[in-house]
Formats: C-alpha cells, sequence, structure tokens
C-alpha cells in the first residue's frame, strides 16, 4: 500500500481517486524508492507529455527496480524527446476520417466516440500523446452533430465508446449517450475500449453496471493489459462483476520492448486474463508515434513471438497479431 502521499486507495472513490494521481516525477521516485538520477530524464519526459499514475496502479509496481514492466509504462524518459525518422504526431492519420466532432470513421459499420479526452493513466507510448483532445471533447449539445451523423448512415451498427478513456466520463453521462443512441434503430452493438477496469478497478461501481449491463444492445469491452502483474485480485474482482452484467470481455496489448516482449511473459498474459474471464484480442504492433521510438519491437521479433504462442497456448488465448495503417479499411494482420 502506497501511504507516502496523501492518501491510501481503500478509502477513495474512483473519482478522488483520479483525481489524486501522482502527478510530479519526484514524488514517483521517491515512492518507488528509484534512484534519484533518473529525475532529470523524467522531467524532461514529463515536460513532453505528463507523468499521471494512480495510487492503485502503483501499489503494483516493484519499489526500487527501474525495469518493472509495470513503471517502465508510466515513467518519462529523456529519451522520449529523440527525433526518430519514421515516427510522427499522428501516424494513423485519424485527424483525416474525423466527420463530426468526437466521431472517428474509418471502419466499415464501426464509428469511434471520443467520450473523454482524460485518462487515468499517462501511458509512455500512447499513439494519442499529440492528438489535439481539446478539439474533440463534445459536450451534450455538440453531440447532436455525432448522433446525426449515426442516424444517418444505417451501414453504422456499432458504437466504441473510446478517448481517452471514456470510463474518465462521469456514469451520468455514459448513461445518457446510451440512451441517445439506443434510440438509433440500426445500432445493434456497443462496445467501449477502456484501461480504466485495469488502472483503477473500483471504476466498475454499480451504476456502471447499470448502464452498461442494462441497454438494449449486445456489449463488449476491449480492455488494455500489457502484462499479467497488472491483472492483481482487485482488477479480477471488477472483471468478475462485468462479466456477471452480461459484458462479453476482450483485451488488446501493446507490444512494447523490455515490458513483454517475450514469450514467457505474453503466455502469462494469456492465462492470467482467461482467469480473470477475459479473451485476448489484439496484441499491437507499436503505433509510430515520436517519444515511443524506444518500445518498438521488430516485425520478424513479433511474428517469432506470435507464432510460438500459437504452439504453445489453445487458439482461443492467442491474440491477433495486427498493426494499424492509414487508410487500411481494417486492423492489418502481420
Ligand atoms: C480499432 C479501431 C476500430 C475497431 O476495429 P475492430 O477491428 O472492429 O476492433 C474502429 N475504429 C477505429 C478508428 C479503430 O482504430
Ligand atoms: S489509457 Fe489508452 S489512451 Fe490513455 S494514455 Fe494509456 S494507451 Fe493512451
Amino acid at each position: 500500500m502506497i501511504t507516502g502521499s496523501a492518501t491510501t486507495v481503500d478509502s477513495l472513490s474512483w473519482q478522488e481517486q483520479l483525481a489524486t494521481s501522482i502527478r510530479d516525477p519526484r514524488e514517483l521516485l521517491q515512492l518507488l524508492e528509484l534512484d534519484p538520477e533518473l529525475l532529470e530524464g523524467a522531467l524532461a519526459g514529463h515536460g513532453d507529455f505528463p507523468l499521471r499514475v494512480p495510487a492503485a496502479y502503483l501499489q503494483r509496481i516493484e519499489k526500487g527496480n527501474a525495469n518493472d514492466p509495470l513503471l517502465r509504462q508510466v515513467l518519462p524518459l529523456g529519451t522520449e524527446l529523440l527525433d526518430t525518422p519514421g515516427y510522427s504526431t499522428d501516424p494513423l492519420e485519424e485527424q483525416s476520417s474525423n466527420p463530426a466532432p468526437g466521431l472517428i470513421h474509418k471502419y466499415h459499420g464501426r464509428v469511434l466516440l471520443i467520450v473523454s479526452p482524460n485518462c487515468a493513466i499517462n501511458c509512455r507510448y500512447c499513439f494519442r500523446r499529440h492528438f489535439p483532445y481539446g478539439d474533440n471533447k463534445p459536450g451534450r449539445g455538440e453531440w447532436q452533430q455525432a448522433l446525426d451523423y449515426i442516424a444517418q448512415d444505417s451501414s453504422i451498427t456499432e458504437v466504441i465508446f473510446s478517448g481517452g478513456d471514456p470510463l474518465a466520463a462521469s456514469d451520468r453521462q455514459l448513461q445518457w449517450l446510451v440512451e441517445q443512441l439506443e434510440s438509433i434503430p440500426h445500432l445493434k452493438r456497443l462496445r467501449i475500449h477502456t484501461r480504466l477496469p485495469v488502472v483503477i478497478p473500483d471504476r466498475i461501481t454499480d451504476n456502471c453496471l447499470q448502464w452498461l449491463g442494462d441497454n438494449r444492445f449486445h456489449t463488449s469491452m476491449v480492455i488494455h493489459s500489457n502484462h499479467p502483474n497488472e491483472l492483481d485480485d482487485s482488477v479480477d474482482a471488477a472483471l468478475r462483476r462485468l462479466k456477471k452484467s452480461n459484458v462479453t470481455l476482450l483485451n488488446q496489448t501493446v507490444l512494447l520492448a523490455g515490458i513483454n516482449n517475450a514469450q514467457d511473459t505474453l503466455e502469462r498474459l494469456s492465462e492470467r486474463l482467461f482467469e480473470c474471464g477475459v479473451l485476448p484480442y489484439y496484441l499491437h504492433q507499436l503505433d509510430r508515434i515520436s517519444g515511443a521510438a524506444h518500445f518498438a519491437v521488430s516485425d520478424q521479433q513479433a511474428r517469432q513471438l506470435h507464432q510460438n504462442l500459437m504452439t504453445s497456448l489453445p487458439g482461443y488465448l492467442v491474440p491477433k497479431l495486427v498493426r494499424e495503417t492509414p487508410y487500411a479499411p481494417h486492423k492489418v494482420p502481420l
């Protein structure tokens, strides 16, 4: 339990946990008893994309271990500032598939809604670290444009709540949006792409289960976990509650050098996910976003790892290895 900052996790609501996240690199290093020499790089990376990590996630990081696989996902580094050829600020060119505020329509039949620009955690490899969130956070009035767009295109059958992290929005807001969508007859499925159940499992409140479990859609949730150490008992409990509410649970992982590019780690991740009621869905090759080049795994190693997983695990525990490619009509298998 982290007690160095003002609070312990146990007594706090999810909103309070969000509000009291660690945002100061100095504090992070102190709480985790890390070498102060890491500070200079941490402050430099933090200046480009701020540090943000809630106490509930910090608890799962081993103290004194600069190579902890969870720490490496959140600790800013000076190397993030290096320019690497082939890496850019909008590698997916999503800004060209943005026909209404807060809506991205890139693939047939599915639209993404950027429901909340905020995240509970800032993942250093994030492909949205440079996305213009400010222009894409509609209020209630402005959602009408996105809702009209969906209503006018009967080929759209699935709406995906995305972000940022959609579960950073309030349940009241989310319930309102689900109700609006329920009145569009051609919609069949609702999907939530979120890292919050992994990062702050207390986010899965009764109110949350109500709008998620009690709507007319077939509802799925794609969580985002990269390492089995992320899936402790509190996360397991949250995922079980979701499953009991009839939400189909899937996981996406980003392949990250030094964090999960090892066969036994990926195997343990798949097995742990299944214990928690979740099926592996995608294993993503890193998006080539400036600041994240040091996480890249070669295509050759990615294919080899995937091949090995097919040999060692049942087929349903092997995620699809994909890369997102601008203008491709789907995520592209490697
Ligand atoms: C990943 C993604 C989707 C969903 O794709 P699936 O293959 O159905 O999981 C939809 N829209 C965008 C922009 C995406 O990046
Ligand atoms: S939670 Fe997802 S969207 Fe948010 S910073 Fe992490 S990877 Fe990016």
